[in-house]
């Protein structure tokens, strides 16, 4: 392992799963204090340790993005163990499929909740303290259909296509403050995300669609993160669109 990342801090959000625990191993593993959040503490708990057992550092900090306080809540315990915020990887994210027509106003609103609203809030709770700093990084977890549109999602649709709005329109006002936006851009890549479609018929379209494929694995998106995370000051990666070779 690399120590690229030695005294840095990080906050990586929905880091109970997935792209989220796999890229706060990664960062770990270069040397950064990762603090770790999600609903799930059991989940996280069972990540810090197995980060701890590689001599790595991490902070559970059990977090709803959805809910303000939580948010502050984040930001202070960070602060208060490490004092100081290096990188944010917002990578929280739902993907409640749905037809519109069928979908239920709960569904549409806890999408752009998780998906959007909340990664802009906790990117304006830490973004005083990169300014003080002079640096940092933000990475926000889009996805391939905020640019390559699928059926079933029009409010995922529209809350990823946010995210890369919103990093891209955040870069023109903190990239002099030495602030670096970068929005990733994953196709499929093999996580729990597609259990949690609450329509049958369309949770097992997409699964077949997706095991039609060599998917990604978390691992891959994580690798891209850190490589993303780890350049020369100078070097701003804007956007990095990841696919499966055969997802074309
Ligand atoms: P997972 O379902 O494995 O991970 C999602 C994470 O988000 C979990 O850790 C979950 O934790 C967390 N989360 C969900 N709701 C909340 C909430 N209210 N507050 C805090 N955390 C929350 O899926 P992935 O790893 O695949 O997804 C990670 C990101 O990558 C998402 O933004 C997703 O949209 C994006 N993405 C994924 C793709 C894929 O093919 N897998 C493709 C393109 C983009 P908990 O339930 O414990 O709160």
């Amino acid at each position: 392992f690399g120590s690229e990342l030695d005294g840095q801090v990080a906050i990586v959000t929905g880091a109970s799963s997935g792209i989220g625990s796999a890229t706060a191993e990664s960062l770990a593993s270069r040397g950064a204090s990762v603090v770790i959040a999600a609903r799930r503490e059991d989940e996280l708990e069972a990540l810090e340790a197995s980060i701890e057992n590689t001599d790595g550092e991490a902070l559970v900090v059990p977090t709803d993005i959805t809910n303000d306080d939580d948010i502050d809540d984040l930001v202070d315990a960070t602060l208060d163990e490490y004092g100081r915020i290096d990188i944010l990887v917002n990578n929280a994210g739902v993907m409640p499929l749905a037809h519109i027509a069928q979908a239920d106003r709960e569904t549409l609103q806890t999408t752009v909740d998780v998906n959007l609203t909340g990664l802009i809030t906790l990117t304006h709770a830490i973004v005083p303290t990169m300014i003080e700093q002079g640096s940092g990084h933000i990475v926000n977890l889009s996805s391939v259909v905020g640019r390559f549109l699928q059926a079933n999602s029009s409010h995922y649709n529209a809350a990823k296509a946010g995210v890369k709005m919103f990093g891209d329109s955040l870069r023109l006002d903190i990239a002099e403050e030495g602030i670096h936006v970068a929005t990733i851009e994953p196709g499929a890549v093999d996580t729990e995300l597609l259990d949690h479609i609450p329509d049958d018929e369309i949770q097992e379209g997409v699964k077949e669609y997706v095991g039609s494929m060599d998917a990604l694995a978390p691992e891959d998106i994580a690798r891209t993160i850190t490589f993303v995370v780890t350049q020369p000051e100078r070097v701003d990666i804007n956007e990095v669109l990841i696919r499966p070779l055969d997802q074309v």
